[in-house]
Protein backbone atom coordinates (compact mmCIF):
# COMPACT_ATOMS: atom_id res chain seq x y z
CA UNK A 1 0.00 0.00 0.00
CA UNK A 2 1.61 3.27 -0.72
CA UNK A 3 2.73 5.06 2.32
CA UNK A 4 3.70 9.11 3.05
CA UNK A 5 6.64 8.33 0.73
CA UNK A 6 4.57 7.20 -2.41
CA UNK A 7 1.80 9.37 -1.83
CA UNK A 8 4.26 12.31 -1.83
CA UNK A 9 5.95 11.31 -5.24
CA UNK A 10 2.35 10.82 -6.42
CA UNK A 11 1.66 14.81 -5.32
CA UNK A 12 4.67 15.74 -6.99
CA UNK A 13 3.40 14.06 -10.19
CA UNK A 14 0.44 16.05 -10.09
CA UNK A 15 1.92 19.75 -9.23
CA UNK A 16 4.05 18.92 -11.93
CA UNK A 17 1.36 18.19 -14.85
CA UNK A 18 -1.93 19.24 -13.58
CA UNK A 19 -1.70 22.64 -12.19
CA UNK A 20 -2.82 26.32 -13.94
CA UNK A 21 -4.81 24.32 -16.51
CA UNK A 22 -8.83 24.17 -17.02
CA UNK A 23 -10.25 21.85 -16.20
CA UNK A 24 -12.80 20.76 -19.41
CA UNK A 25 -13.80 17.35 -19.00
CA UNK A 26 -13.96 13.77 -17.29
CA UNK A 27 -13.99 10.28 -18.06
CA UNK A 28 -13.84 6.79 -17.10
CA UNK A 29 -13.76 3.41 -17.40
CA UNK A 30 -14.27 0.10 -15.13
CA UNK A 31 -15.95 2.16 -12.07
CA UNK A 32 -18.32 0.13 -10.29
CA UNK A 33 -17.68 -0.06 -7.28
CA UNK A 34 -15.20 2.71 -7.14
CA UNK A 35 -15.60 6.05 -5.22
CA UNK A 36 -15.79 9.00 -7.38
CA UNK A 37 -17.09 12.61 -7.36
CA UNK A 38 -20.64 12.76 -8.33
CA UNK A 39 -22.32 14.62 -11.29
CA UNK A 40 -22.76 17.27 -9.30
CA UNK A 41 -19.30 17.49 -7.86
CA UNK A 42 -17.75 17.28 -11.36
CA UNK A 43 -19.58 20.28 -12.39
CA UNK A 44 -17.92 22.38 -9.32
CA UNK A 45 -14.80 21.30 -10.90
CA UNK A 46 -15.50 22.14 -14.19
CA UNK A 47 -13.82 25.71 -15.51
CA UNK A 48 -12.11 25.75 -12.76
CA UNK A 49 -8.06 25.14 -12.64
CA UNK A 50 -6.15 23.22 -9.69
CA UNK A 51 -2.81 25.93 -8.72
CA UNK A 52 -1.49 23.77 -6.19
CA UNK A 53 -1.23 20.68 -4.75
CA UNK A 54 -0.48 19.30 -1.04
CA UNK A 55 0.04 15.62 0.65
CA UNK A 56 -1.29 14.55 4.28
CA UNK A 57 -0.02 11.35 5.70
CA UNK A 58 -2.17 9.31 2.80
CA UNK A 59 -3.97 11.48 1.43
CA UNK A 60 -3.40 13.85 -1.54
CA UNK A 61 -5.05 17.40 -2.07
CA UNK A 62 -5.39 19.49 -5.33
CA UNK A 63 -7.33 22.77 -6.19
CA UNK A 64 -7.19 26.35 -5.20
CA UNK A 65 -7.41 29.30 -2.99
CA UNK A 66 -10.98 29.61 -3.25
CA UNK A 67 -11.65 25.95 -4.15
CA UNK A 68 -12.87 23.25 -4.49
CA UNK A 69 -10.47 20.83 -3.86
CA UNK A 70 -9.35 17.21 -5.11
CA UNK A 71 -8.85 14.42 -1.84
CA UNK A 72 -7.46 11.16 -3.14
CA UNK A 73 -6.79 8.18 -1.47
CA UNK A 74 -4.62 5.56 -3.36
CA UNK A 75 -5.77 2.59 -1.66
CA UNK A 76 -3.76 -0.79 -2.02
CA UNK A 77 -2.28 0.26 -5.52
CA UNK A 78 -3.74 3.41 -7.25
CA UNK A 79 -1.71 6.11 -8.64
CA UNK A 80 -1.82 9.59 -10.22
CA UNK A 81 -0.46 9.81 -13.77
CA UNK A 82 -0.84 13.35 -16.09
CA UNK A 83 -0.86 12.08 -19.78
CA UNK A 84 -1.20 14.40 -22.98
CA UNK A 85 -2.26 13.75 -26.74
CA UNK A 86 -3.49 10.01 -26.95
CA UNK A 87 -4.96 8.16 -24.18
CA UNK A 88 -5.28 4.45 -24.41
CA UNK A 89 -7.31 4.04 -21.26
CA UNK A 90 -6.06 0.84 -18.98
CA UNK A 91 -8.84 -2.19 -18.83
CA UNK A 92 -8.50 -1.70 -14.93
CA UNK A 93 -10.50 1.13 -12.93
CA UNK A 94 -9.54 4.47 -13.33
CA UNK A 95 -11.04 8.42 -13.67
CA UNK A 96 -9.95 10.66 -15.51
CA UNK A 97 -9.90 14.86 -15.62
CA UNK A 98 -9.19 16.65 -18.52
CA UNK A 99 -7.76 19.87 -18.56
CA UNK A 100 -7.27 22.51 -21.55
CA UNK A 101 -4.39 21.23 -24.17
CA UNK A 102 -5.01 17.63 -24.48
CA UNK A 103 -3.40 17.04 -20.53
CA UNK A 104 -4.91 14.51 -18.64
CA UNK A 105 -4.65 13.98 -14.97
CA UNK A 106 -5.68 9.96 -14.51
CA UNK A 107 -6.62 8.23 -11.39
CA UNK A 108 -5.63 4.55 -11.93
CA UNK A 109 -7.52 2.16 -9.34
CA UNK A 110 -6.72 -1.22 -10.22
CA UNK A 111 -8.08 -2.95 -6.73
CA UNK A 112 -10.88 -0.37 -6.55
CA UNK A 113 -10.01 0.51 -2.87
CA UNK A 114 -9.08 4.14 -3.26
CA UNK A 115 -10.97 7.06 -4.11
CA UNK A 116 -11.71 10.57 -4.44
CA UNK A 117 -13.54 12.96 -3.54
CA UNK A 118 -14.56 16.53 -4.03
CA UNK A 119 -14.39 18.61 -0.45
CA UNK A 120 -14.09 22.44 -0.06
CA UNK A 121 -10.95 22.59 1.74
CA UNK A 122 -8.05 20.66 3.15
CA UNK A 123 -7.86 21.97 6.63
CA UNK A 124 -11.69 21.67 7.51
CA UNK A 125 -11.62 18.56 5.56
CA UNK A 126 -8.64 17.23 7.88
CA UNK A 127 -10.11 18.39 10.94
CA UNK A 128 -14.18 16.94 9.86
CA UNK A 129 -12.36 13.62 9.62
CA UNK A 130 -9.98 13.06 12.37
CA UNK A 131 -7.11 12.30 10.47
CA UNK A 132 -3.78 13.04 13.11
CA UNK A 133 -0.62 15.05 12.02
CA UNK A 134 0.92 14.57 8.82
CA UNK A 135 4.31 12.19 10.30
CA UNK A 136 6.81 14.21 8.46
CA UNK A 137 5.49 17.45 10.55
CA UNK A 138 5.34 15.87 13.91
CA UNK A 139 7.91 17.28 16.54
CA UNK A 140 9.67 14.83 18.25
CA UNK A 141 7.78 15.84 21.65
CA UNK A 142 4.39 15.36 20.15
CA UNK A 143 5.83 12.12 18.97
CA UNK A 144 6.92 10.99 22.32
CA UNK A 145 3.93 12.00 24.09
CA UNK A 146 1.92 10.48 21.48
CA UNK A 147 3.40 6.93 21.76
CA UNK A 148 3.86 7.44 25.41
CA UNK A 149 0.38 7.70 25.80
CA UNK A 150 -0.46 4.71 23.58
CA UNK A 151 -1.04 1.03 25.94
CA UNK A 152 -1.02 -0.98 22.43
CA UNK A 153 1.37 -2.27 20.22
CA UNK A 154 3.83 0.58 19.33
CA UNK A 155 3.56 -0.98 15.72
CA UNK A 156 -0.39 -0.70 15.78
CA UNK A 157 -0.21 3.14 17.30
CA UNK A 158 2.61 3.76 14.46
CA UNK A 159 -0.27 3.05 11.72
CA UNK A 160 -3.39 4.42 13.29
CA UNK A 161 -3.53 7.56 10.82
CA UNK A 162 -5.33 8.87 13.67
CA UNK A 163 -2.72 9.21 15.68
CA UNK A 164 0.03 9.48 13.27
CA UNK A 165 -0.42 10.34 9.25
CA UNK A 166 1.47 8.65 6.85
CA UNK A 167 2.78 5.73 7.94
CA UNK A 168 1.46 1.74 7.07
CA UNK A 169 2.52 -1.75 7.33
CA UNK A 170 6.12 -1.51 5.79
CA UNK A 171 7.58 1.62 6.88
CA UNK A 172 6.84 1.12 10.75
CA UNK A 173 8.10 -2.56 10.31
CA UNK A 174 11.12 -1.23 9.12
CA UNK A 175 11.38 2.03 11.61
CA UNK A 176 11.40 -0.44 14.24
CA UNK A 177 13.15 -3.45 12.73
CA UNK A 178 16.13 -0.33 12.44
CA UNK A 179 15.74 1.04 15.90
CA UNK A 180 15.72 -2.37 17.60
CA UNK A 181 12.14 -2.24 19.11
CA UNK A 182 9.97 -5.26 18.81
CA UNK A 183 6.55 -4.70 17.19
CA UNK A 184 4.68 -6.07 19.99
CA UNK A 185 6.10 -3.70 22.39
CA UNK A 186 3.46 -0.92 23.96
CA UNK A 187 4.45 2.48 23.64
CA UNK A 188 3.68 3.26 27.28
CA UNK A 189 6.04 0.70 28.99
CA UNK A 190 9.16 2.60 26.97
CA UNK A 191 10.93 5.37 28.23
CA UNK A 192 10.84 9.03 26.62
CA UNK A 193 15.05 8.44 25.28
CA UNK A 194 13.65 5.47 23.52
CA UNK A 195 10.64 6.91 21.87
CA UNK A 196 13.04 9.29 20.89
CA UNK A 197 15.11 6.87 19.18
CA UNK A 198 11.94 5.46 17.17
CA UNK A 199 11.15 9.15 16.44
CA UNK A 200 14.69 9.73 14.83
CA UNK A 201 14.63 6.17 12.97
CA UNK A 202 11.26 7.00 11.81
CA UNK A 203 12.23 10.17 10.17
CA UNK A 204 15.02 8.85 8.74
CA UNK A 205 13.28 6.10 7.02
CA UNK A 206 11.07 8.87 5.57
CA UNK A 207 13.87 11.38 4.75
CA UNK A 208 15.72 8.24 2.89
CA UNK A 209 12.51 7.34 0.90
CA UNK A 210 11.41 10.70 -0.11
CA UNK A 211 15.24 11.55 -1.15
CA UNK A 212 14.53 8.01 -3.46
CA UNK A 213 11.98 9.04 -4.66
CA UNK A 214 9.20 6.58 -5.33
CA UNK A 215 10.31 3.75 -3.74
CA UNK A 216 13.90 3.89 -5.69
CA UNK A 217 16.72 2.62 -4.15
CA UNK A 218 17.17 1.83 -0.38
CA UNK A 219 20.29 1.03 1.86
CA UNK A 220 20.98 -2.57 1.68
CA UNK A 221 20.70 -3.46 5.25
CA UNK A 222 16.91 -2.32 5.78
CA UNK A 223 14.50 -4.90 6.51
CA UNK A 224 12.63 -4.27 3.14
CA UNK A 225 15.27 -6.68 1.24
CA UNK A 226 14.96 -9.67 3.57
CA UNK A 227 11.15 -8.95 4.82
CA UNK A 228 10.23 -12.68 4.88
CA UNK A 229 9.93 -15.51 7.59
CA UNK A 230 13.32 -17.13 7.72
CA UNK A 231 15.19 -15.32 6.18
CA UNK A 232 18.83 -13.63 8.04
CA UNK A 233 18.51 -10.24 9.49
CA UNK A 234 20.75 -8.10 8.37
CA UNK A 235 22.23 -6.90 11.58
CA UNK A 236 22.43 -9.43 13.91
CA UNK A 237 22.62 -13.26 13.76
CA UNK A 238 19.02 -13.28 14.50
CA UNK A 239 16.16 -14.78 12.17
CA UNK A 240 13.20 -12.36 10.61
CA UNK A 241 9.92 -13.67 12.24
CA UNK A 242 6.23 -13.19 11.19
CA UNK A 243 4.03 -12.40 13.41
CA UNK A 244 0.43 -10.45 13.46
CA UNK A 245 0.42 -7.29 15.30
CA UNK A 246 -2.76 -4.81 15.75
CA UNK A 247 -4.23 -7.02 12.60
CA UNK A 248 -2.03 -6.25 10.56
CA UNK A 249 1.27 -9.21 9.21
CA UNK A 250 4.45 -7.30 11.11
CA UNK A 251 7.95 -8.62 10.29
CA UNK A 252 11.17 -8.44 12.51
CA UNK A 253 14.23 -10.11 14.03
CA UNK A 254 14.23 -12.09 17.18
CA UNK A 255 16.87 -11.15 18.75
CA UNK A 256 17.50 -7.63 18.37
CA UNK A 257 13.64 -6.94 18.29
CA UNK A 258 12.83 -8.98 21.80
ZN1 LIG B 1 18.56 -8.76 14.10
Amino acid sequence: MPELPECEANRRRVEDGALNRTITGFSEGNVTHLDLPTPSERKRLEGRQFTEARRHGKLIFAGSATGPWISVHLGMTGWLDCVDGSFEPPNWGHFVICFEGDRRLVFHNRRKLGWMKVIDDPATYLDDTGVGPDAMEMGENAFVDMLGKSRGAIKAALMDQKKIAGIGNLYSDETLYQVGISPKAKGSDLDAATLKKVHSALCDVLDTLLAANDGGPVPKDWLRHRREAGAACGLCDGTIRKATVGGRTAFYCSEHQS
